[in-house]
């Protein structure tokens, strides 16, 4: 049996993943009152409606997003979300916000996913949560790319510094086609290898970002 360690947050009504961005509207299409007319006695079913931006909970960002011509969600392959062999990078945000490739030097981290454990999401859905949250500096995206890593992941609120306006790890990183993984936890239950990483978005075509159900694979 293997097990499993849920690495998303739940998504909500009402909840604001990114400050300034809107939070989801979820409610009912079809609620299960309303659809007693249509069915037989005893015979009910609820259809939600979900209204949101694409960039919600925990979400995989794909070129598009960055790049025009980049590839969006459905022309990702299954083989750069699923069973991804992942490595678990410890960066304490009490020691530093700044991540810089010093954290990686030193580590097998050629064709994986890597997982950055920050420890920020304890601050997720509070205001501490959007300001000065731990990022990875531009050489880091660097290196990281030159090491052909699959994918980069995050606990914090976003993986580039937020305090400008340019965004040289998302550049760096979705222009080597290497996806990102925003908004993540439970970081710290992972050991630092021996394990897989899958987050896979649905197939949308012209979105580039997608809320994920992202989780760890320890085999036994
Ligand atoms: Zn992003």
């Amino acid at each position: 049996m293997n097990r499993y360690i849920d690495l998303s947050h739940t998504i909500e009504h009402g909840m604001i993943t990114y400050k300034g961005l809107p939070a989801p509207i979820v409610c009912d299409y079809l609620s299960r009152e309303k659809s007693k007319a249509l069915y037989a006695d005893g015979t009910e079913f609820q259809i939600g409606k979900i209204e949101m931006i694409s960039n919600t909970g925990t979400y995989v960002d794909t070129p598009f997003h960055r790049y025009e011509t980049g590839k969006d969600l459905s022309e990702i392959v299954i083989e750069k979300l699923v069973d991804l062999d992942a490595i678990t990078i410890q960066a304490d945000y009490r020691i530093g916000i700044e991540i810089g490739k010093s954290f990686f030097e030193n580590k097998n981290v050629n064709g994986k996913a890597v997982l950055i454990n920050t420890g920020w999401s304890k601050f997720w859905r509070t205001d501490a949560y959007f300001e000065n949250h731990p990022f990875l500096t531009e050489e880091a995206a660097i290196y990281l790319r030159d090491q052909r890593v699959i994918l980069v992941g995050i606990d914090s609120h976003n993986i580039d510094d937020t305090r400008g306006n340019s965004r040289p790890t998302h550049t760096t990183l979705l222009g080597a086609e290497i996806l990102i993984s925003e908004h993540l936890c439970n970081l710290d239950q992972l050991p630092e290898s021996g394990f897989t990483f899958t987050a896979v978005p649905p197939k949308v075509k012209g979105v580039g970002t997608f809320p994920v159900r992202a989780f760890a694979t320890l085999k036994k």
